[in-house]
């Protein structure tokens, strides 16, 4: 059938169409963290790790930082399984979160990731939701139809970690996972790189590779080399020795517990994640250390301090960590010495450098001698620098190449070292999160991208902090809060002096002009709105819009603020309806001008004049008449009688507490 010419038309039309390779990663890509990544071909998904990444500054309130998973909750029928790569959170931290919303049938990983997933998996009340399959070096795994995937022995951080030989109907991907070649690593499980080499000889299609240092040039010495420094420290501590670092760092804590038993010194632990990452590794072998080595935090104290070694979180400067807890003086059971010597065994990760910084500022200043800095010898970085980076190219020879885990630049960097080693640059693809990579036997080019984003998780990690709420707590952080009553009567009329609340705003304006403001802002929007906001439905009562009446306020007051003060603080305008016929209340917003200095005066009122032009060519149907009502009517209605009498005396910050509370009561 093929030998005939228009069934070859139709083939090659249809080998056109031909379903490709797709690879969508839904994090990891423009930032550190989150590494989320989906293989898909022909009907089936597979999933390669799911990890969660820290807030930033400005995220107020939120705990964790999940990629936006809605691509794979519309395409779960179509979820086969994941792989996950090794037990580090940027990793692992999302899966619990996710199965919640979706299905994964079953999760392949090796055994230490696979057992911190496990206590993250009960925690959550997801242990039913899926199956873990554990996988040992050179193990093959077979994923939906089209994907098998061999685990091969990678050296990192983190112990039993593992790149990955993808093989698929277009070809072979190899998907480092994070790593660096470490030939001299503290378990002896050294990189298979005979496998990588053994895939590079049969052809591979697509190089997935991470680049977290991909800026750094030479290779990343290996994790020993911080041993002599660490032992040093230790040997020449006078009284206690403190070390932070990462609890998930097998190997930097296996060191620090060899180096303790070398020098006589009992270990403490503190920090949650420290104790089970360490009970976990322990047991299932990965870490060895005598159990009369470690002695509950309690008892510690009564060994004198040169025989003791603590080992805690914080390296990152967490707040709520053991160590910064100590560095503010909180810890129920440790404080600083100054006889102490503090060692930071970690550096910051980007965002959290000031955190870090703070926290050995206040150790320091407790007496203690804190010991932190890349000259120190006491961390190196899990990730391959530049030579390693060249080294994975070299033994993979990669047809296509595309850089992940890692910023912007560093992407760039590891595209340029890409190229540098032979790596056409058409052939090399620099992509963001939701970018999707279509890959034939000979072609890479980038498809149409999928909805890809952040979701934001509070401290119970169930509730979602949305991009509005997020922003409302950064408006009450940076320019506080100011909320707004008035009293509007149901045919149009405001019948009380409007009162207004500051909360955090830092304002050298006078408290009376930002009630008058708000008095404008509400004659305006029943000059100008009310008619679109309030139906004459037939009835006694006309049908209002309240919350557009709000809505008009808050924003009409918003921008006045912005444009008068330069500050955006969150505005909350409240409106209590009054019966129509209510008296209205004469503004004051005829008489002021005349009060204040001329040409002050003057300015404002050309300014709103400015303002009320837009305005009104936005609504050009105006109701002069109201005001006219308005003007007319002095005597404020006993139905608002809770509302201040006195509008001379808008709320000042001094007595904001008491106001407050007695309008709560009211
Ligand atoms: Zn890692
Ligand atoms: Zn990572």
């Amino acid at each position: 059938m093929t030998s005939h010419p228009i069934s070859r038309n139709g083939n090659s039309a249809a080998a056109s169409k031909q379903p490709c390779l797709r690879v969508i990663p839904l994090g990891g890509l423009h930032e550190i963290g989150k590494n989320t990544c989906v293989f898909e071909y022909g009907d089936d998904i597979m999933l390669v790790d799911a990890g969660l990444a820290f807030p930033s500054d400005g995220m107020h309130g939120v705990n964790v930082v999940m990629p936006d998973t809605s691509y794979l909750r519309e395409n779960q029928k179509r979820i086969r399984g994941m792989i996950v790569t090794h037990g580090h959170e940027d990793h692992i931290g999302g899966i619990a979160h996710h199965l919640k919303n979706f299905n994964i049938p079953v999760i392949h990983g090796p055994r230490l990731a696979l057992a911190m997933l496990t206590g993250k998996m009960e925690e959550a009340g997801v242990m039913d939701r899926t199956i873990l399959q554990t996988v040992a070096p050179r193990d093959v795994v077979k994923v939906g139809q089209h994907f098998s995937v061999e685990f091969i022995r990678n050296t990192h951080s983190m112990a039993d970690s593992f790149s990955l030989a993808i093989t698929t109907p277009v070809g072979t991907v190899i998907f480092t996972g994070d790593f660096k070649f470490d030939h001299t690593p503290v378990d002896g499980e050294t990189f298979d790189m005979a496998r990588l080499a053994h895939y590079g000889e049969q052809g591979v299609l697509c190089l997935f590779s991470d680049s977290t240092n991909a800026e750094v040039p030479g290779f990343c010495p290996p994790e020993r080399s911080v041993f002599p420094c660490l032992d040093r420290h230790i040997a020449q501590a006078e009284g206690r020795v403190i070390i932070t670092t990462f609890a998930s760092s097998i190997h930097r804590v296996s060191m620090i517990l060899e180096l303790a038993l070398k020098n006589g010194r009992k270990v403490g632990l503190l920090g949650r994640s420290m104790l089970n990452v360490i009970a976990k590794a322990r047991e299932l072998g990965y870490m060895r250390a005598p159990d009369d080595l470690f002695v509950p935090i309690k008892q510690i104290r009564d060994l004198p301090d040169r025989e003791t070694l603590l080992l805690m979180t914080g390296s990152q400067g967490e707040p709520l960590a053991a160590l910064s807890r100590i560095s503010r003086g909180e810890h129920p059971q440790v404080q600083v010495k100054s006889t102490d010597t503090i060692i930071f065994s970690a550096s910051p990760i980007p965002g959290n450098t000031i955190s870090v910084v703070n926290t050995i500022d206040r150790l320091m200043m407790l007496g203690a001698k804190v010991i932190y800095g890349k000259g120190e010898g006491i961390h190196v970085s899990g990730h391959g620098f530049q030579e390693d980076q060249k080294l994975m190219l070299a033994l993979t020879k990669p047809k296509f190449f595309v850089p992940v885990h890692g910023e912007h630049r560093m992407l760039v960097a590891h595209a340029k070292t890409g190229h540098s080693m032979g790596v056409p640059v058409e052939n090399t693809l620099i992509i963001d999160n939701g970018d999707v990579v279509e890959l034939t036997a000979d072609s890479i080019r980038k498809g149409e991208p999928v909805k890809a984003g952040i979701e934001l998780l509070d401290a119970s990690r169930n509730g979602i902090v949305d991009a509005r709420v997020l922003k409302e707590r950064q408006q009450l952080a940076e320019d506080g809060v100011i909320t707004l009553l008035a009293v509007i009567s149901t045919d149009g009329v405001m019948a009380a002096p409007p009162r207004v609340n500051l909360r955090g705003v830092v304002t050298a304006a006078d408290p009376r002009k930002m009630s008058l403001w708000a008095e404008r802002e509400i004659t305006w929007v029943l000059e100008n709105r009310w008619q679109q906001l309030s139906r004459n439905s037939g009835g006694k009562a006309p049908d209002v819009d309240w919350m557009g009446v709000q809505r008009e306020i808050e924003v009409g007051l918003q921008r006045r603020l912005r444009r008068e003060l330069q500050v955006e603080p969150l505005i909350i305008c409240l409106v209590q309806p009054a019966p129509g016929g209510t008296p209205a209340y004469k503004g004051r917003a005829d008489a002021e001008p005349d009060s204040r200095p001329a040409p002050r005066g003057r300015r404002d009122g050309n300014r709103d004049r400015d303002r009320d032009r837009d305005r009104a060519e936005r609504a050009p149907q105006p109701r002069r008449e109201l005001a006219a009502v308005g003007a007319a009517a002095p005597v404020a209605p006993a139905a608002v009688a809770a509302a201040p009498a006195a509008p001379e005396e808008p709320e000042m910050p001094a007595n904001r507490t008491r106001r407050r509370r007695s309008t709560a009561a009211s």
